[in-house]
This record gives C-alpha cells, sequence and structure tokens, in this order.
C-alpha cells in the first residue's frame, strides 16, 4: 500500500478522533442543567403524562388564583360568553386530552396566557379589546395550539429536572411553585413554537366555522393601537414580525365546504358587563 495514502489516512484519523474526544469531554463538562436545556427536553416530555401534567396544572392553578391574580371574574354574562366561545372550538378536538378550565382575570392587561394541564387565563382587559367573540375566538385558539402541542410542559422540562416536577406533583412546595409560574410566564415561547400554535389557531378556527381571517382582523386591531411589539402581550411577545401572521391568516385557504358560522352573541351587551 502507499505509504502516504496510509499517512494521511491516519492524520485525518488522528484529527477525527481530536474533535470526538474534544465534543465528548465538553459534553460532560457541561453543567446538568445546560444538557437537561439543549439535549433532553423532548424525551423528558414524553416520560410526563398527561395525567401528571393536569395534576400539577391545577397545583399551579391554585397557586396563581390564592398568590397571584387574586381576583378571577365571576360574572354571569362573561361566563357564558366564554362557554359559547371555547365550546365551539373545545368540540372541534375531539382528540385533546384536556378538559379545559378557561378563567377570566379582572385585570385591564390585554393579554392571555396557559399553563399545563389546559388552563387558560384569559384578562379581561383582552375581552374590551376585542371588537367581536370571533377575534376572541382567535386568540383562544392560539392558546389551545400551546396546549394542545404542549409547549408550556417543553418550558418546564427545559428548566427543571424531571425529579424537581414530580416532587412538586406530589408534594406541592409554594416555594417551588412559585418558580414554575414564574418561568411560564416570563419566557416567552420559541418562534417555532408560536408559528406552529398559530397554524394550529388557523385549521381550528376553520373547522369551528369561525373566519381564520379572524386572527388577522385581531393583529390589524393591535397595529392600530400601536400594541404590536408590546412584549407583555403572550401572543406578541417573539414575533417581530406581525405583518407576516396576518398575511399567513389572510392566505389560509379554507376548505370549500366551509361555512361561516357568527356567533349570536351581543358584543357591546357583553362588553358593557365587564
Ligand atoms: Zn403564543
Amino acid at each position: 500500500m502507499n505509504k502516504k495514502i496510509l499517512l494521511d489516512g491516519l492524520k485525518s484519523l488522528g484529527i477525527f478522533g481530536g474533535i470526538f474526544i474534544l465534543f465528548y469531554v465538553g459534553l460532560n463538562l457541561l453543567s446538568e442543567d445546560k444538557k437537561n436545556k439543549w439535549f433532553y427536553s423532548d424525551e423528558k416530555i414524553s416520560l410526563i403524562s398527561y395525567e401528571q401534567e393536569i395534576a400539577l396544572g391545577e397545583l399551579i392553578d391554585e397557586y396563581i388564583i390564592a398568590s397571584q391574580y387574586k381576583n378571577p371574574l365571576t360574572n354571569k354574562t362573561i361566563d357564558s360568553m366564554m362557554w359559547a366561545v371555547s365550546k365551539r372550538l373545545q368540540g372541534q378536538i375531539p382528540t385533546s386530552e384536556y378538559d379545559y378550565n378557561i378563567t377570566v382575570l379582572d385585570n385591564p392587561q390585554i393579554n392571555a396566557f396557559t399553563i399545563p394541564g389546559g388552563n387558560i387565563y384569559v384578562f379581561s382587559g383582552l375581552i374590551s379589546f376585542c371588537d367581536s367573540p370571533e377575534q376572541l375566538a382567535a386568540v383562544l385558539a392560539h392558546e389551545m395550539g400551546h396546549v394542545e402541542k404542549r409547549h408550556t410542559v417543553d418550558r418546564l422540562a427545559r428548566e427543571f429536572s424531571l425529579s424537581v416536577l414530580f416532587s412538586i406533583m406530589t408534594g406541592g412546595d409554594t416555594v417551588l411553585l412559585s418558580d414554575l409560574y414564574q418561568t411560564l410566564i416570563s419566557s416567552g415561547f420559541s418562534r417555532s413554537q408560536e408559528k406552529e400554535a398559530d397554524q394550529f389557531a388557523l385549521n381550528l378556527l376553520e373547522d369551528a366555522s369561525i373566519s381564520p381571517k379572524s386572527i388577522a382582523s385581531f393583529f390589524r386591531k393591535l397595529n392600530r393601537e400601536n400594541l404590536a411589539y408590546d412584549e407583555k402581550i403572550e401572543l406578541v411577545m417573539t414575533h417581530p414580525h406581525n405583518n407576516s401572521r396576518i398575511k399567513a391568516s389572510l392566505n389560509h385557504e379554507v376548505d370549500d365546504t366551509f361555512d361561516e358560522i357568527p356567533f349570536e352573541l351581543n358584543w357591546e351587551e357583553i362588553k358593557a358587563a365587564l
């Protein structure tokens, strides 16, 4: 065999071996936390059952109502409107593992957020802001996308070890619950998760006989009111380009059989009840 080829081969092998060893050593030098964040999130999500997620969601929900927003809105008019809007959407997710729990918080922020287990919080300010029940349905459908795709569990799995999550489920430690809650509300979802929730919402709205263009009309209103870049709003937190979402909503092609059915709700009367 040609000596030069053999030497070149050995050299390449040496270089690759060196790179491999550096990579291996580097990986082992990473803290357990970093490894959790970068490599194991998907695997960890699959180890958290829906029952466990729902149990965890109940504890965080109790914590939120006891310590954060002590004023869930109790108003018959608003309750029955939320019931009508959310049931129409839920009826089109027959495979859902969740029994949705939607709470309206008496708070002027134009916002909504989601925690594990199918718990969604809608601020009364968001209801006041929406021009129609269809716009509110668009926001709700987006949040349901985060629920169904388990984005909140993904977020927790990146930040906490499984043993911590399981110990909270059984012990309900208030300090740890507060940490979970802060993690859930402080860091936005990734852009790909936002896109996934948007796509889910477009399909869900169509299936529920609500125009998918309702998403565009909601974001146009945010633009008009100069709120498109408000980082406090869950829906725009990680999205620098509101207009691309408007475009996606307007370009969503509905099936030939699509027939829009408006909500039979007196929207102005409902908002006046807030
Ligand atoms: Zn979102």
